[in-house]
């Protein structure tokens, strides 16, 4: 059994949904689907999430929505006229929209989120009309009916233990095609609680694990996952294989072509995943697949810059003989709920890398006056122009050369390496840059590995 996953721009209208129904009824094996919301339908267009969000936030300002709701109802009108779907199937959807203000909701974080999870919850009910009116037995599973359990908090939610146990309870026909909303679930207390941004991703890789499907097929609008982002690399290489490892570590980085959370229950339930294109599902796209027994073909599978990082720096002399420092430092960072990236230390020194998403001027004038008092040291630095560059691969595993090589093509353009650090993941190496430069950087270590120099 397969669990396929359509991403927003793979439902975005009547067309794509046409294409994605092709991938879905042309292999048997497809059974379990899981909608996005509609996306963009061009760079111009407003993804239904983003207007879902416009939606709550006029509702908890007291504002007019009406035209908001008009437009969200439009776009799943438009794509039910592609169908000839008759109009008052369409009723309950924007019925269901209407009347979401009048809902009783514990405080405006679960508002918010309830009103997000509609962009699927809409589009996967949409899905199972369009599907039963094209003669196919296909019905629409809520995350309550199949018990995707989350906890956390409403905009952020992670999935719990006991939602496995009860995906093993759920029972259907072999006969029927199950058509879920990706991005939600269902709290204890019986509230939605949506994941991350993009975590629709989440929900196919819970249903993949917890159905036990033999592969969980993302389908989204690239052709596959690239060794470098082609929007800094020029017609990079596609990465036919890589595991589940590799994908984590540039995907925190920076690779946005699937969602990182969305790895561990894949992992968990060692299921194979192949990132697909929706408008051309013929390639082979990228298959990500567990590191046991992997061969890897390349030195390098994958290099990525995130800029969004910044750096703590500290310098204290005998740091080393200080027993407990880091923990005190480490201590006053949770308490303030920051959590860091990494962290080189040398016997003086340390700088910690944190992800600048998560800061504020007013939070890390706080944190560094906290250090500054309980640590005392002889310099405290806040650096916020740091790029962290990834270099992974299965293949750099015991090979000789490959950090000196990745120095060398930094060197060979001048740009200058202020970090690095090898060894914590032996299939990658960390480089600290400037933002400036991290473009660059990727560009000369991509040439370096994947550009075969002329005679
Ligand atoms: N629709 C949600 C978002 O835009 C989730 C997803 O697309 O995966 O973030």
């Amino acid at each position: 059994m397969k669990v396929v996953k359509f991403g927003g721009s793979s439902l975005a209208d009547g067309e794509h949904f046409a294409q994605a129904i092709k991938i879905i009824t042309a292999d048997p094996e497809r059974r379990v689907v899981v909608t996005s919301a509609p996306g963009k339908r061009n760079s111009d267009d407003t993804k239904v999430t983003d207007l879902l969000i416009q939606y709550a936030n006029q509702v908890l300002g007291g504002e007019d929505y009406t035209k908001t709701v008009e437009e969200i109802i439009g776009r799943y009108a438009a794509i039910a006229d592609y169908f000839g779907v008759e109009h008052d199937k369409l009723q309950y959807l924007s019925d269901h929209l209407n009347q979401l203000p009048s809902q009783d909701f514990p405080n405006d974080s679960y508002l918010m989120a309830t009103f997000k999870a509609h962009g699927e919850y809409l589009n996967a009910i949409l899905m199972s009309i369009v599907l039963q009116k094209l003669g196919y037995e296909a019905r629409f599973v809520s995350p309550v009916e199949a018990g995707i359990r989350v906890t956390g908090t409403p905009n952020n939610a992670s999935v719990t233990p006991e939602a496995y146990n009860l995906l093993d309870r759920f029972e259907y026909s072999d006969t029927e095609l199950l058509i879920f909303p990706g991005f939600y679930g269902i709290t204890v207390a019986g509230h939605i609680a949506t994941f991350s941004r993009g975590g629709s991703d989440i929900t196919g890789a819970i249903l993949a694990r917890g159905l036990h499907a033999d592969i969980y097929e993302n389908f989204t609008d690239v052709d596959a996952i690239y060794v470098a982002n082609p929007k800094v690399v020029v017609h990079p290489a596609a990465i036919s294989t890589m595991t589940y490892r590799e994908m984590r570590e540039l995907s925190y980085a920076g690779f946005s072509v699937f969602h990182d959370e969305a790895l561990i229950p894949a992992i968990e339930g060692n299921v194979p995943i192949n990132v697909k294109n929706t408008n051309h599902p013929e390639l082979p796209g990228t298959m990500i697949v567990p590191d046991k027994g992997f061969q890897p073909t390349d030195i390098v599978t994958g290099i990525v810059s995130g800029k969004h990082f910044a750096a703590i720096y500290l310098h204290k002399y005998l740091l080393n003989k200080e027993a407990g420092f880091t923990l005190r430092i480490l201590n006053i960072l949770a308490k303030h709920n920051v959590s860091y990236e990494h962290m080189p230390s040398g016997i003086d020194d340390i700088t910690i890398i944190l992800d600048k998403n998560q800061v504020n001027d007013e939070l890390i004038d706080m944190v560094c006056n906290e250090i500054q008092e309980e640590i005392n040291p002889d310099k405290l630095e806040w650096i916020d122009n740091y790029a962290i560059l990834m270099v992974v691969g299965e293949g750099m595993v015991n090979r000789l050369g490959v950090t000196s090589d990745i120095l060398d093509s930094l060197r060979d353009e001048n740009i200058p390496v202020p970090i690095v650090n090898q060894g914590a993941s032996r299939i990658s190496t960390m480089i600290g840059t400037y933002d400036k430069d991290a473009d660059r950087a990727v560009q000369a270590i991509y040439k370096r590995f994947f550009v075969q120099e002329e005679d």
